[in-house]
């Protein structure tokens, strides 16, 4: 039996509510998160490498020339930061320098 009293309980709860709301907007910071690894199993199945510049154009997608994770549409944070996080990999940053097959055009 809970020793938690029921109108407590409905407090909390209305509390714990809100939060769920309210922290989807909040956007991490880079230096928050963990660096996503080449070796994470989502980034290898995505492609995912710190450095574009090793990635060959021909293997693209997309064929648009210049392509890393700072002018890709999916990148969040401040530009000029060397990780940011990415809305691909969702609670690590990703180099700004790098690139997976995700890569798409800012609008
Ligand atoms: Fe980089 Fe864009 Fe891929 Fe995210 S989705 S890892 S920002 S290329």
């Amino acid at each position: 039996m809970s020793t938690i009293p029921r109108r407590k309980f409905i407090q909390l709860s209305a509390v714990a509510a809100a939060a769920c709301m309210a922290a989807p907007g909040r956007e991490a910071r880079a230096d928050e998160l963990p660096h996503l690894s080449e070796d994470d199993p989502m980034a290898a199945a995505m492609k995912y490498t710190h450095d574009a510049s090793k990635v060959d154009p021909a293997t693209r997608n997309n064929p648009a020339a210049d392509q890393n994770c700072a002018n890709c549409a999916l990148i969040q944070g401040k530009d000029g930061e060397a990780w940011r996080p990415c809305q691909i990999f969702p609670g690590k940053a990703v180099a700004a320098a790098g690139w997976c097959s995700v890569w798409a055009p800012k609008a």
